[in-house]
């Protein structure tokens, strides 16, 4: 099947046959490393610096793939995805720096809520394998009432394989569109 990246949009695309949402679609335009991009994201590969490139969304209810749509780049920068290509090529003539605001304040709150995530991530498999060293005596020097809550709800199985799989299962969870808390 070979390598794409993923577009996820802002506004959800309807499927011209089953009406259901499209919130992305694949593409094989730009370097195919699997990235993925959202509006305001920086493209990289794209054959084109500022025009509408037109590409076909996959709806994952019916298979449908032959609904064209047409993907607005201003600067490199992915700012938009419409039905039509004038829509698109107006959105491009119409950036304006409150537009461009909006993006930088998306990319810092996104920049935010990963740091975050990351945080609680590392932090929680840190005490995991602090508790793994000494398992008896590890609750009893810990005095942080909501870490040691969190803890001894993974750590109930009493497996480590388990813990952890689980562990790595609840933070895949967060990632998979990690956009839909911003949008
Ligand atoms: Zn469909």
């Amino acid at each position: 099947m070979g390598m794409f990246d993923t577009l996820i949009f802002k506004s959800f695309f309807t499927c011209e046959e089953c009406n259901s949402e499209i919130k992305s679609t694949q593409t094989k335009q730009f370097e195919n490393l699997l990235s993925t991009y959202t509006e305001g994201d920086f493209i990289h590969g794209a054959k084109i610096i500022t025009g509408v490139i037109k590409e076909k969304l996959l709806c994952n209810n019916c298979s449908h793939s032959q609904q064209d749509i047409f993907i607005s780049i201003w600067h490199s920068l992915f700012i938009g995805a419409y039905n039509n290509y004038n829509e698109a090529e107006k959105r491009i003539g119409s950036i304006e720096k409150t537009d461009l605001l909006d993006y930088i304040f998306f990319q810092q709150k996104r920049y935010v809520e990963f740091i975050k995530e990351y945080n609680s991530f590392y932090s929680l498999v840190y005490r995991f394998s602090e508790y793994c060293e000494d398992k008896e005596n590890y609750f009893k020097n810990m005095h942080f009432y909501f870490s040691r809550k969190e803890l001894e709800e993974y750590v109930k199985n009493d497996n480590v394989n388990e813990t952890l799989k689980n562990i790595l299962n609840d933070f895949q969870g967060n990632q998979d569109r990690p956009d839909d808390k911003i949008f």
